[in-house]
């Protein structure tokens, strides 16, 4: 049998991308390969649950159209399947007289962006949010949370109402592109496609070079660590509370998040990883260090980024460090507040020359397409992306 598309990857992108897909083309025979024993595993199994409004991202920019466009949609899916989300708002407060200058340049940006954002003084601030200090606040009212692990599972269930197939526990091994198709192999077992879609987070260099693509990038790991704070703490905050970030990094700095659960977590940090899938913390590959230590591109990210990724690193091994970075705006936080919470790793693309990669990007050939980057919002922007993908492949 000749599938018409194959999917790899059961994370949120491969997901919503066999949804649109069977939406599309309804009456398509379709295939989604994961190598886990469930869905959503990685990066959206392990990511801070907010629905991003898109203030951050360069107008213009896939990221800005996509997650604003995301966000809607994400809401809309939730609302329409049942899947509990609140719009409980975020503040970035800024805490210096440089993050002063950078929220108003950040201002500007959310109104080039179209997005809902009102400027809050010291004292509002203070009103809306009791244990948080900081000179002055943007307030953006439309983030909310979610699970994406939720959402997930509602869209696994649509793909298999619409006559899709799921294979848990299969990793791809081979991928080969004729004129006609496209052979993917399995351990043991092998199908064909007409069209393939990889959308595999963490190991997607692997997967384009497997398929034969000349790429011009790395997967680097980044980790981000959590602390979950006491029960009797959740009601710390009423809001997500997040710093201002420095726009020559490509993270959001640590931040006070309301998990959908009720629970609150602090972080991520952006630690290098030393193992794309390892969570617990000093997880080690030695292949996935070698295929970093061997890209030029790796150091010269470092060399670049030396000083962020010193106190990053340690930050993440000496916790005062890491406390000091959320009590510049939540004071009253000590260390035996951050307890023990399992890490995320984000799949962050890296150019030969070191560039971060910052958007999302896309390599297509005749009958392939890789998700080659799709790093946050990619959770928030799911929906919009897998529209696009669809577009572009048939
Ligand atoms: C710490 C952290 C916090 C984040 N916070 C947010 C947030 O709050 N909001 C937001 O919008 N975004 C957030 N993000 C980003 C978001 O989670 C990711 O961009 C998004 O989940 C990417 O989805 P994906 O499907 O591309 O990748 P993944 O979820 O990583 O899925 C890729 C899948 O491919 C599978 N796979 C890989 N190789 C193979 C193979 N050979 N064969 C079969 N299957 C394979 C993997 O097992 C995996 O299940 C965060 C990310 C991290 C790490």
């Amino acid at each position: 049998m000749i599938f018409d598309y194959c999917i790899i990857g059961g994370g949120i992108v491969g997901l919503a991308t066999a949804m649109r897909l069977l939406e599309e083309r309804p009456g398509s025979s379709l295939i989604l390969l994961e190598k886990e024993d469930a869905l959503g595993k990685h990066q959206t199994g392990h990511n801070s649950g907010v629905i991003h409004a898109g203030i951050y991202y360069p107008p213009g920019s896939l990221k800005a159209e996509l997650c604003r466009k995301g966000a809607e949609a994400t809401k809309i899916f939730c609302a329409e399947n049942g899947i509990r989300f609140e719009a409980c708002g975020k503040l970035l407060v800024a805490t210096s007289d440089l993050e002063m200058q950078r929220m108003d340049a950040l201002y500007e940006r959310s109104e080039q962006n179209t997005i809902e954002v009102h400027r809050i003084s010291e004292g509002e601030l203070k009103e809306r949010e009791p244990n948080i200090r900081g000179r002055g606040a943007l307030f953006v009212p439309s983030t909310g949370i979610v699970s994406y692990a939720e959402v997930c599972r509602a869209m696994s269930r649509r793909i298999m109402a619409l006559g899709g197939e799921i294979r848990l526990s299969t990793r791809v091994t081979g991928i080969r592109e004729t004129i006609d198709a496209v052979d993917i192999a399995s351990e043991g077992e092998s199908w064909r496609a007409k069209k393939l879609v990889a959308c595999a987070g963490l190991q997607s260099d692997r997967l384009a070079i497997l398929a034969g693509l000349s790429i011009e990038h790395r997967i680097v790991p980044f980790r981000g660590e959590y602390f979950r704070l006491p029960a009797d703490k959740n009601d710390i905050v009423r809001h997500l509370i997040y710093p201002i970030p420095d726009p020559a990094l490509p993270f959001l700095g640590v931040h006070l998040t309301r998990m959908i659960d009720g629970s609150v977590t602090v972080g991520p940090n952006a630690v290098i990883g030393f193992a794309r899938e390892g969570y617990p913390r000093l997880s080690v590959n030695l292949a996935d260090m070698a295929d970093y230590a061997l890209f030029p591109g790796f150091w010269k990210t470092v060399l670049a980024n030396r000083k962020s990724a010193v106190t990053e690193l340690r930050n993440s091994l000496w916790k005062p460090g890491y406390l000091e970075e959320c009590r510049k705006y939540c004071p009253s936080l000590e260390l035996v507040d951050l307890l023990p919470c399992e890490a995320g790793i984000r799949a962050q693309a890296v150019r030969r020359d070191g560039a971060l990669i910052h958007d999302f990007l896309f390599v297509q050939t005749e009958r392939m397409l890789h998700v080659c980057n799709a790093p946050s919002p990619a959770a928030t922007s799911a929906i919009p992306i897998a529209a696009m993908i669809v577009d572009r492949v048939i």
